[in-house]
């Protein structure tokens, strides 16, 4: 942390104010997902795509990742130098995942057999969440079906749970044709985009939110949040990390720094009530 005293001052006035305040506003790969597992890299709900029988070998997509997933991480380059070609990867995976003609019913089975895996305490994370009637907001520049399907199968898709990413769109078939509208990247995640859905009404009166993100770019999830009052950022540092320890210190108020574990999560939640 960079300032303990103030992220007392807000953890004690989240918890003045009570689980009726609160809504949780996540990024899902790397934040909700584990990023490695015994030292191996654990995949994003792109990578379980890329990585399984449904995309042919001479299919580019491992190429893209090599290309750009640098750029992503890159703390030299400035976010504005970023976008442009954070759009490039998503368009150019996006036509790939197209071309690859992916059948839906058996996205479940590819998700069975990956090596996807919820960070460590994601039950009691999901129940006390669901328990409480705390919204979940996952906020995905992932796949939003293959997301999803984690989430079921690991048992916690509770109704509170909502999920804004990116969805395909297959045809009578049930072969992909496209994606259904706007393409959400690392870069245009923010709560405002909900603005003229059912959902926003029920968050109306949750003054209080509880960011937790990945990459600098999930910090803009929360913009637009109605008449918001307080707000504490949790940043899982999991990848380059002395480079970019100091840009996530100034970002977020607490970074995990290759914590696997949702613990600090799980006790801030207790102690919320
Ligand atoms: O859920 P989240 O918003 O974190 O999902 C985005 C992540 O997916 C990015 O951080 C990026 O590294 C990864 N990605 C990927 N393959 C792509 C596009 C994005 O693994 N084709
Ligand atoms: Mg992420």
């Amino acid at each position: 942390m960079r300032d303990p005293p103030r992220v007392e001052e807000i953890i004690k006035t989240m918890q003045k104010a009570g689980t009726s305040k609160i809504q949780v506003i996540s990024d899902f790969d790397m934040t909700l997902t584990r990023f490695a597992y015994n030292g191996k890299r654990c995949p994003t709900s792109h990578n379980i795509l890329d990585n399984s029988k449904l995309i042919s070998e001479e299919c580019k997509l491992k190429d893209l990742l090599n290309t750009y997933y640098p750029i992503e991480i890159d703390s030299k380059r400035t976010a504005e130098e970023k976008l442009p070609l954070m759009v490039e990867w998503w368009t150019k995976a996006h036509t790939l995942l197209v071309q690859q003609r992916i059948r839906k019913d058996l996205l479940q089975d590819v998700v069975k057999e990956s090596d996807a895996m919820l960070r460590e305490g994601y039950q009691l994370f999901f129940d006390h969440l669901q328990e409480h009637s705390i919204p979940l907001l996952i906020f995905s520049a992932g796949l939003g079906d293959v997301l999803e399907e984690v989430i079921r199968q690991a048992g916690v898709f509770h109704p509170n749970v909502k999920v804004f990413s990116n969805y395909m769109d297959f045809d009578e078939t049930g072969v992909l044709k496209a994606f259904k509208g706007e393409l959400i990247h690392i870069y245009n995640k923010r709560e405002g985009a909900l603005l003229n859905t059912g959902h926003f009404q029920e968050l109306k009166s949750r003054h209080n939110v509880l960011l937790l993100g990945d990459s600098l770019g999930d910090l803009t999830m929360a913009d637009g949040v109605h008449s918001m009052e307080n707000i504490l950022k949790i940043g899982f540092l999991n990848d380059k990390v002395e480079e970019r320890k100091t840009s996530y210190l100034n970002a977020y108020d607490i970074v995990l720094v290759k914590d696997e574990t949702m613990e600090v999560l799980n006790a801030l939640l207790l102690c919320f009530g």
